[in-house]
């Protein structure tokens, strides 16, 4: 949609009649979404007083001049000019007095959304007599506060309950759930769902019917289990309670946010709606100034950056569209990234050395499709419509038009150097050549390469349908067209993308193969696996190293040692207890047998105390978890100051980047390198300089930050 007036000077807001309802336009100039800032809710009570004061109006229509977005919530970048707790507070409040002022407006007002409707643009939506939003796919309705470490603050945590019930309010603030227009009409979020082309017209005519009495509000039905649960102090009561202990158990304790955002609503529900609105404006100052929202608040920005990075330094060539993928290897990164391309719109050519192989691997899309088809995010024709997207092949056919390949064969550089010579003269002069290789140097594989100007890194994580990162790796030879392709069609995929310089295990692996095998030297010592993997989940990791080498596969971890292991020597020599269980062929989840025991759907259990004898330590000894944390953590901390020294990472951004989206660094605690400048670099070096001496070899402290430590230094300036 597209709002008929100029903008009058730097104004956000104009109105429009039709007959006797007005449409408010908001386009915020100059910025690509709208989203709701100071000056923004003066201009508001403007436009209401003129509404209050208007005695011909019977309607009102409130809608985005932007093409595809609502409001996208509120302008983060408020959040930095937050002086206390009470001014964050102050800012909610007037917020919230802005919106209470919208839902007594004398004439009825309806929100007309398309697109992102997201945080306070919910809000407002919310405070409107009725809501209309476009069945387009690109309309998502939310209100993910919690991943910015605050709650909503514009009366959010007490309208939506009232409007769609206690469970469904929960589960949307709770969990930042993104809704659907299917699942928003269903639910009783909003009222109507019509086609982007009508959805103005729809709009006034409802404005006015309601004024008119001639449409009515259709009260959502509800269901007896929310007024068995939701209607009765008692059954609220056992909700927030269920509520609660899900939210600890999910967040381990480290993230207030959500536990406020129930305060929030059951103040609400226990002292009415003016003291919910108090106790949400409270809150919400207190998490708006908290340690855990300013380090989300800048993971924000900094995934944002990334966004706008495309890849290259000084003047970046035009990325070359993608509109076709060559895939080859069908296995499970190959299946993974075939499936994310076909959601994005690509037609795919898979390859494998076999049918069987091949099959297996559509199936491994189609199950990726299906799962979103169960959670009815997409329907049986997208479904089928995107399996045709999919081409399957034993050979190269169909390779020569993709403008870009992904190599996912096995991790063996004989092999890709054969895929690499066999594939290349098949291809489009102009295609990047990609490898998803994890340990592998790219300058190695593109040593088979005729053209190494084309060759690169797509370094995705797996699960690729599930995993936000996308590690692109170039090489001193790599042409700057490659890499600003490859980084744009990763963006294309959805990804959040870092560009790395090439060497073993680029960044990610690096780091985590120093942090996975430091808690196999723990085992070494006689810690007990359990032990080992709580203290990392108590520092905030999603689960523990040892853990998660059962799922990625102690096979897979053990080569990667190993490789890593002989480029680096010393500090990463893999730990004895690892080796051995490697020889002793435990593979992990996928094999039922690893550190922990698995039942026969790979559900897992205990720690399978068979190992211990594996690891040649049955005698535990108790090393205490501060330790095992210091330990683990500070090896990738140091080693990921080395990336930076080195010129394998960029910038401590990406550095950040790669490690909360790859490979799951605590996101309340900003990344590595926030972290070192949040305990402050002369106490990591002290800390290293401690352990280095217990331990040679291991915990020499990286230049850089003893530089850092000498000079005061920080890796970030701001917030
Ligand atoms: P996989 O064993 O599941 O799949 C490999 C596939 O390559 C098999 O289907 C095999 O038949 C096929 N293949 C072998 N030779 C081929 C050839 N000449 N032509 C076409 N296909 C051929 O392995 P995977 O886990 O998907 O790993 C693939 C690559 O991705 C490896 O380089 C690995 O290091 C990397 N990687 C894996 C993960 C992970 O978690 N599994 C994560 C990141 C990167």
């Amino acid at each position: 949609m597209s709002s008929p007036q100029a903008e009058v000077g730097n104004l956000s807001l104009s109105t429009e009649r039709r007959g006797s309802v007005m449409i408010i336009w908001i386009d915020v100039p100059g910025a690509s979404v709208n989203t709701l800032s100071p000056a923004l809710v003066t201009e508001f009570e403007s436009v209401f007083k003129e509404i209050e004061q208007d005695r011909e109006l019977r309607g009102a229509v409130i809608a985005s001049g932007k093409q595809d977005g609502f409001i996208a919530g509120a302008d983060v970048e408020q959040f930095a000019t937050f002086r206390s707790a009470g001014d964050a507070a102050h800012v909610s409040a007037v917020g919230q007095e802005l919106l209470n002022r919208l839902e007594a407006l004398p004439v009825p007002v309806v929100a007309a959304i398309h697109g992102a409707c997201l945080g306070g643009g919910l809000e407002v939506a919310v405070a409107c007599r009725y809501r209309i939003c476009t069945s387009d796919a690109k309309t998502i309705l939310a209100l993910p506060e919690v991943q910015l470490g605050v709650i909503p603050g514009m009366g959010g945590t007490q309208r939506l309950p009232r409007l769609i019930g206690l469970q469904g309010a929960l589960d949307m603030i709770l969990a930042a759930r993104n809704i659907r227009p299917a699942r928003a009409i269903k639910m009783g979020l909003v009222d109507e769902v019509v086609h982007p082309s009508i959805l103005l017209d729809v709009a006034v005519d409802r404005a006015a019917g309601l004024a008119e009495g001639r449409i009515k509000r259709v009260r959502r039905r509800r269901s007896v289990a929310d007024l068995l649960l939701a209607g009765t102090p008692f059954g609220r009561s056992v909700v927030f309670s269920k509520a609660h202990k899900s939210v600890v158990e999910k967040t381990q304790g480290h993230y207030p946010a959500p536990l406020a955002a129930l305060e929030a609503i059951r103040a609400g529900y226990d002292r009415g709606f003016k003291s919910g609105l108090n106790a949400e404006a409270r809150l919400f100052g207190e998490l708006a100034t908290s340690e855990v929202s300013r380090q989300l608040v800048y993971l924000f920005f900094a995934r944002n950056a990334t966004r706008k990075d495309p890849g290259v330094v000084g003047d970046a060539p035009t990325p070359r569209p993608v509109t076709k993928l060559g895939v080859i290897g069908a296995g499970f990164m190959g299946a993974g990234i075939a499936s994310v391309a076909v959601q994005a719109g690509t037609l795919v050519r898979l390859r494998d050395t076999e049918l069987s192989r091949v099959a297996a691997g559509l199936r491994a899309i189609r199950d990726v499709f299906m799962e979103r088809f169960v959670k009815k995010q997409i329907t049986r024709l997208q479904l089928d419509d995107m399996m045709v997207l999919v081409g399957a092949t034993t050979d190269y056919s169909g390779f020569g038009t993709a403008e870009v390949v992904i190599e996912a064969v096995f991790e063996d550089l004989d092999l890709k150097h054969r895929v690499l010579r066999e594939a290349e003269p098949m291809l489009d002069p102009g295609a990047v050549y990609a490898s998803n290789t994890s340990t592998i140097p790219i300058g190695k594989i593109a040593e088979a390469a005729a053209h190494p100007g084309r060759v690169v890194g797509m370094h995705f994580f797996s699960p690729v349908h599930k995993m936000p990162l996308l590690e692109v790796v170039v090489t001193p030879k790599t042409d700057a067209q490659a890499t600003v392709t490859a980084v744009a069609y990763g963006k294309d995929l959805g990804k959040t993308v870092i560009v790395v310089n090439d060497g073993p295990g680029f960044y990610t692996t690096r780091i985590l193969s120093v942090y996975m095998n430091e808690a196999g030297r723990l085992l070494d010592q006689g810690a007990s696996i359990d032990a080992v993997d709580a203290a990392l989940v108590d520092f905030g990791f999603p689960v523990g190293p040892i853990t998660l080498l059962d799922e990625v596969g102690i096979d897979i971890g053990g080569h990667v040692g190993r490789v890593l292991g002989e480029a680096f020597g010393g500090r990463m020599a893999p730990a004895d207890s690892l080796r051995r269980v490697v020889e002793a062929g435990r593979k992990g989840r996928k094999g039922k047998s690893g550190f922990y025991r698995y039942d026969h759907h790979g559900e897992k259990g205990a720690v399978d105390e068979s190992i211990y004898p594996v690891i040649g330590r049955s005698q535990r000894r108790d090393i205490p978890s501060e330790e095992i944390v210091e330990r683990c953590v500070l090896a990738m901390v140091n080693e990921a100051a080395m990336c930076l020294e080195e010129g394998i990472l960029r910038s401590a951004r990406d550095g950040d980047i790669g490690a909360v989206f790859g490979i799951g660094f605590p996101p309340f605690r900003g990344g590595p390198f926030r972290y070192i400048d949040t305990v402050g670099a002369d106490v990591v070096v002290k800390r290293l300089e401690d352990l280095h001496a217990r331990f040679p070899a291991r915990f020499a402290v990286t230049p850089m930050l003893v530089e850092h430590a000498r000079a005061r230094k920080r890796f970030h300036s701001g917030r």
